[in-house]
């Protein structure tokens, strides 16, 4: 069995080591503090004895763990990241550790007041009696995803010290800066070799993810012209309320704060303006990939329409395509979830199979040749202080890794 307080003290070991990820620098790694967590994991690998332990000059960790059975076996792998987001701060985490939590109110934080409460966050309840693992209410925890790192070391380490679990070739996959969009981007597939692999960075126990959105990004710039606004008449061209009349040609209620489940949608997130230029910026967002198209096709008939309304060029729209519904390369390897949906039922976990109402670095894979269904990691509230984990999810998610190397020799 896995100890509760080996995962713990691993866990803790990742944690307070600071990842933080920087959307505007241009590195990969985007911060060089990633380096210290990626070299404390290198030697980590080698020590519980991993093969092929590598890493790249942009950060990537790479290891294998030879198969122990005489038959062909496909090559499987298991993704996760180790960059912690930088919407909240991840410096100086101090984590703390509730055993046999009795369903109240957890302080976080005395002095300020900070408050981690089931009345709010009722998932909580989920966890009664169990091992949380928390903040001190001032910086995020990083379970996401050094969670998934965790169980995938975990897990490596206990194959090795158990080979009467039999399985095939597996692939160990450690990136950097997943959390700005640029974990998969630099990720050697060729090299990695694997048939296919499951990324560790999902939420609550029992998540199974292999759908995602399409996705794409637009800019709209209207051109007004300026005038003293005294003398305009006839002449000024406002540009604020010929991009409001753009606002308003998109459906009302295709946004987010209306939509759920596989409902797509159109989001307005900023705004500049002044009478001269505004510049509307977009998110646009669909699961099924016809209405994707039609989403983007409706932006560009507004476009047109409006420009031909006033009869001079003054809208124009750049779409560009960001990531795709990995369901489209996963559906044909379907066995890729049975097996993951298998594992999870033999370990008494029930799969909570949803569409991802956003990407995953696995999306990205999967359009590179590397099909990657999103495994649960544990933890809940990602990105901020609130967030926990319960230390029984995080050995329930090592025993699903450990169940699907078991159950690929054995299908095979
Ligand atoms: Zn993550």
């Amino acid at each position: 069995m896995i100890s509760k307080n080996h995962i713990s003290q691993r866990f803790i070991s990742y944690v307070t080591i600071d990842t933080e990820s920087d959307p505007n620098s241009e590195t990969t790694p985007s911060t060089p503090k990633q380096w210290d967590l990626a070299n404390i994991l290198v030697e980590e690998l080698i020590t519980i004895g991993m093969h092929d332990v590598t890493i790249d000059d942009n950060a990537y960790i790479m290891a294998t763990l030879p198969s122990n059975v005489d038959h062909e076996v496909p090559i499987i792998g298991f993704i996760s990241h180790f960059d912690t987001s930088p919407d909240f701060t991840g410096t100086n985490v101090k984590p703390q550790i509730i055993e046999n939590y009795d369903g109240n109110d957890i302080v976080l934080n005395a002095e300020e007041n900070i408050i981690l409460s089931p009345d709010y966050f009722e998932d909580l309840l989920l966890y009664k009696g169990q091992t949380l693992i928390t903040t001190d209410g001032t910086t995020l925890l990083g379970a996401d995803d050094k969670a998934g790192i965790c169980e995938i070391v975990s897990a490596m380490e206990y194959l090795i010290q158990n080979p009467q679990i039999k399985h095939g070739t597996i692939k160990v996959g450690f990136t950097p800066d997943e959390e700005i969009g640029r974990g998969a981007h630099k990720f050697d597939v060729k090299k990695f070799a694997a048939d296919w692999a499951y990324t560790m960075d999902g939420s609550q126990i029992g998540e199974l993810e292999y759908e995602n959105f399409n996705a794409a990004g637009a800019i709209i710039k209207v051109k007004g012209k300026i005038v003293h606004p005294g003398y305009a008449k006839g002449k000024m061209i406002n540009s604020m309320y010929y991009a409001s009349e753009f606002i308003n040609a998109l459906p009302k209620e295709e946004v987010p704060e209306h939509t759920q489940s596989y409902e797509g949608f159109f989001h307005l997130y900023q705004i500049n303006g002044k009478v001269e230029h505004t510049q509307l910026e977009y998110i646009v967002r669909d699961h099924d990939k016809n209405k994707f198209e039609a989403r983007k096709l409706l932006m560009a008939k507004i476009v047109n329409d409006l420009n031909t309304k006033y009869g001079s060029v003054i809208f124009e729209l750049e779409l560009k395509d960001q990531y795709y519904n990995m369901k489209e390369k996963v559906e044909p390897v379907m066995h890729i979830v049975d097996i993951a949906e298998e594992a999870m039922k033999q370990l008494g976990i029930t799969p909570l199979i949803k569409p991802i109402r956003g990407g995953t670095d696995g999306s990205q894979l999967s359009y590179m040749g590397l099909p990657c269904p999103n495994i649960f990691a544990g933890g809940h509230n990602f990105h901020g202080r609130y967030e926990y984990i319960p230390v029984e999810s995080m050995i329930k998610a090592t025993e699903v890794i450990c169940k699907i190397a078991e159950l690929t020799a054995l299908k095979h």
